[in-house]
């Protein structure tokens, strides 16, 4: 259990983004590795804001870090995704994800699929992360040559991390 930095709620570490000051400067420590003071915060534009006010109030810009936060975030899961194809946990394409039968996972549509694909392809079940990546970012992900608008990563193994991943993100963009 920890406390976040910004609010004091309590929880399990993963529910939390580590911070770490690393040379000067205040970085976001998504994978839990880096050396230095850490601090546990709340995915959510309220507590990190909270959070810098309390602990570096006047030295760093919380709009500034809440955007290295984001961006980092989302350069990590296309990471996560990258690793997760390998591993042959991902499903790709509209119409391989629709003949999917019952399974958890991440569906990660992209910004430039039309809005009724997008509906079609949903499922309550899923965790769905839209907008955020176009499919040329995606492609690049999976190393395809073409653009990919659909994209499900199953929630096993890497995919696990996936999930939890988008799940920050999407906290951090509701802001
Ligand atoms: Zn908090």
């Amino acid at each position: 259990m920890r406390a976040c930095a910004g609010c004091k709620r309590r929880d399990e570490t993963e529910e939390f983004i580590r911070f770490v000051e690393f040379e000067g400067e205040l970085l976001p420590d998504l994978t839990r590795k880096l050396p230095g003071r850490g601090y546990n915060v709340c995915p959510t534009y309220k507590c990190i804001k909270d959070f810098i006010k309390r602990k570096f109030r006047g030295r760093k810009n919380p709009d500034e870090i809440y955007e290295r936060t984001v961006k980092a975030l989302k350069d990590y899961i296309l990471h996560l995704i990258s690793l997760s194809h390998k591993t042959g946990i991902t499903v790709i394409g509209q119409d391989e994800i629709k003949k999917l039968r019952s399974c958890e996972g991440t569906l990660i549509l992209a910004e430039d699929l039309s809005p009724k694909t997008k509906e079609r392809l949903k499922r309550e079940e899923w965790l769905t992360l839209e907008d955020v990546f176009n499919s040329e970012e995606i492609g690049n992900a999976l190393r395809r040559e073409r653009r990919v608008g659909a994209l499900f990563v199953e929630r096993v193994g890497l995919g696990r991390k996936v999930y939890e991943n988008v799940r920050k993100l999407k906290s951090l963009l509701s802001k």
